[in-house]
């Protein structure tokens, strides 16, 4: 059995679990709702949903599990939705005042609340049916707006972006009269992978569809099992 930890402290787990477990797969799959030190020593993958990201983190440390989940991200694969993307990071440009506790598993820096409400159709890479394109819904979700990899790190691997004009007016491209589609904006960076992990500033718990739970599944977690 795959163990497939949800992180429960705060925000959609519950959206999760529901998408989860319509994943079809060929080993069987047990989710865990991760709430302690144990539930978490017993997962082989873990997912933190959106929510609210200073109240995760907070919640997370209250429970004695915010260092486990450090070293968790060393060795096994995350993917962080929206609140869960921002700990994930290792870099914030704002963070709340009195600061803000990252898990510093991606090489990639955020911007809380960078986009307001909004729901856009995404292209994703390497998603089952990607001609059919993805409803990402977007709640005050993070921006990325730098990648900071070294030679030592695994490397970036985009998999969405979305339109630049798409960006939110406080997300303006700073050069207006450049090509409106530059690829290589970071801001327009809506679904990441480095190694194991996986990134996304939107939220696939909130549709009906469950092809991004079954990429991580199939994409980040098996491939670690054999590793
Ligand atoms: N803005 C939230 C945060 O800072 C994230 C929003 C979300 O998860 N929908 O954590």
């Amino acid at each position: 059995d795959v163990h497939i930890g949800i992180l429960a402290l705060q925000g959609a787990f519950a959206e999760h679990q529901v998408m989860l477990k319509k994943v079809p797969s060929k080993r069987k799959i047990v989710i865990i709702l991760v709430r302690t030190q144990d539930d978490l020593a017993s997962c082989n993958a873990l997912i933190i949903p959106g929510g609210e990201s200073t109240t995760i983190a907070l919640l997370a440390r209250l429970a004695g599990i915010l260092e486990p989940l450090r070293e968790f991200a060393k060795k096994k694969p995350i993917w962080g939705t929206c609140a869960g993307a921002i700990l994930l990071a290792s870099a914030i440009e704002n963070p709340k005042k009195g600061g803000q506790e990252l898990l510093s598993g991606m090489s990639v820096t955020v911007a809380r609340n960078g986009w307001g409400s909004q729901v856009a159709p995404l292209e994703v890479e390497g998603l089952r049916e990607s001609e059919r394109p993805f409803h990402g819904i977007f709640i005050r979700a993070p921006v990325v707006t730098a990648i900071h990899t070294t030679p030592s790190d695994p490397p970036i691997v985009v998999i969405s972006r979305i339109s630049t004009s798409l960006l939110p007016s406080s997300q303006t491209i700073v050069s207006p009269d450049e090509d409106d589609t530059d690829p290589r904006d970071p801001r327009t960076i809506v679904a990441l992978r480095q190694g194991k992990h996986l990134l996304t500033s939107f939220h696939p718990e909130l549709t009906k569809d469950n092809r991004f739970h079954e990429y991580f599944v199939t994409e980040c977690v098996f491939p670690s099992l054999l590793s």
